[in-house]
């Protein structure tokens, strides 16, 4: 089956108990942000393909049922992308 591909930005926690998490900023079925569990601290992550994972949708109070999508990862982080919207407006 081929999934939909979205890039995500990687949110590193600072939590040593925590988890990474992947950003989707605006996801392609409901427009919202969605954040997926991206593996311990100190996980080497590689950039590429992370898996598909369920996008969870809730649209209106209801989880919508969409399909999964493929995440991709192209070494960018959720900090830099929040600049870069910050500086757009
Ligand atoms: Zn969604």
């Amino acid at each position: 089956m081929n999934y939909l591909e979205v890039e995500v930005y990687l949110k590193r926690t600072d939590n040593p108990n925590g988890a990474n998490q992947w950003v989707l900023p605006e996801c392609p079925y409901c427009g919202q942000t969605h954040w997926h569990g991206a593996g311990s601290p100190g996980e080497d992550l590689k950039i590429g393909q992370q898996g598909s994972r369920n996008p969870h949708c809730v649209i209106a109070g209801k989880t919508s049922g969409d399909p999964d999508y493929s995440l991709i990862w192209r070494g960018k982080y959720w900090e830099e992308y929040k600049k870069v919207i910050k500086n757009e407006r």
